[in-house]
């Protein structure tokens, strides 16, 4: 476990900006993690789990309390074994419909989707493909129930073990879970995700890489991978695709100091090198107006914010 103090939060987000937390931990098991949030809780010291900063906005003026990170130690995958996974009773991956036989397996919530998805491949297990290119964790991807290119973890997840407010570990079942677009539950109970236990089907290793492959030149075509971002900034809204309504809104290239609507990819707000989240933020806020008055659309935020803004 490692323990700073007074750490600038823009080391750890993918957004490259933040101010500094109070305390940052970086915890390797689930016992230091069960034992830090307790500690927080007892001495009413608020608290934030995050795991690989992808998805979030922190203020410039940091956090008031103990960010608690999950990447990087606490990151094991193990096999669970084959199982026979029957859906109808509501112990099957959501969206998988009767009984068929999968290969499941458990992952930390501090492990890379992209170290889970090289996992599936090496174990010749597919449809974890998607997952490859994901930038986070596998507890921010359960929180968001991540998804790209068809795919999203709700799909393919069996269980989540997670921690209640009161501290009690329980293991929840994906119709628990009530994944839908970008959403799970936790993001309204405020539990912490130990685990997922997945289950894929077996596949075909040559197959499964070059699949890939091809999302993750997709992605290098299509999205803006040389600038720090949080990925889409907005959550694509009914019917629509943000990055069309922002295009259409002239937004396109749009900046507030060096945050940038990005040119290659509407729905990417880029920092350009020097940007702050004061910047971020505003920038968001004239999208979203600019948006609203073109076509009607109100765009909800994708990425979490973090701190006073
Ligand atoms: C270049 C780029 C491309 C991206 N592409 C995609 C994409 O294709 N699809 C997609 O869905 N997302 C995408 N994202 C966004 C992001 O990678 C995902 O939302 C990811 O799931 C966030 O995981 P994280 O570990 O980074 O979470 P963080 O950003 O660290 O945290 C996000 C939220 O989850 C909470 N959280 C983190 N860990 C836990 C835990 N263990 N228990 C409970 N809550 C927790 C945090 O408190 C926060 O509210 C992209 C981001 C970037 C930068």
């Amino acid at each position: 476990m490692k323990y700073l103090t007074d750490e600038p939060m823009s080391a750890h987000t993918t957004m490259r900006v933040g101010g500094c937390a109070d305390r940052l931990i970086m915890i390797d098991t689930q016992e230091e993690l069960t034992e830090q949030l307790a500690i927080c809780r007892r001495e009413g010291v608020p608290f934030v789990v995050i795991g690989r900063g992808s998805n979030l906005l922190v203020s410039d003026d940091g956090f008031r309390g103990t960010v608690i990170c999950t990447a990087g130690g606490f990151c094991g995958i193990r096999e669970e074994g084959p199982a026979s996974i029957d859906a109808e009773n509501g112990d099957g991956a959501a969206g998988s419909s009767g009984t068929s036989l999968r290969v499941s397996f458990w992952a930390e919530a501090g492990a890379s989707l992209a170290a889970v998805a090289a996992w599936a491949r090496d174990h010749e297990l597919t449809g974890m493909e998607f997952a490859a290119g994901i930038p986070g964790t596998v507890g921010g991807g359960i929180r968001m129930n991540a998804g790209a290119y068809g795919g999203e973890l709700g799909q393919v997840t069996v269980r989540v073990r997670v921690l209640t407010a009161d501290g009690t570990v329980r293991d929840r079942t994906a119709e628990e879970m009530d994944f839908s677009y970008r959403h799970s539950v936790v993001q309204e109970n405020g539990e912490i995700v130990l685990s997922a236990l997945f289950a894929l089907e077996r596949g075909e290793r040559g197959a499964i890489a070059a699949r890939m492959e091809e999302l993750a030149e997709k992605r290098r075509d299509k999205q803006p991978l040389e600038y720090p971002s949080a990925g889409s900034t907005w959550k694509r809204p009914e019917g629509s695709f943000a990055a069309k309504l922002i295009e259409e809104a002239g937004c396109k290239g749009l900046s507030v100091g060096d945050a940038q609507i990005s040119e290659k990819h509407a729905g990417f707000l880029i920092n350009r090198g020097q940007a702050n989240a004061a910047d971020i933020r505003k920038l968001m806020t004239m999208v979203e107006q600019r948006v609203l008055d073109q076509s009607g659309v109100k765009l909800t935020p994708e990425i979490e914010m973090i701190g006073s803004f």
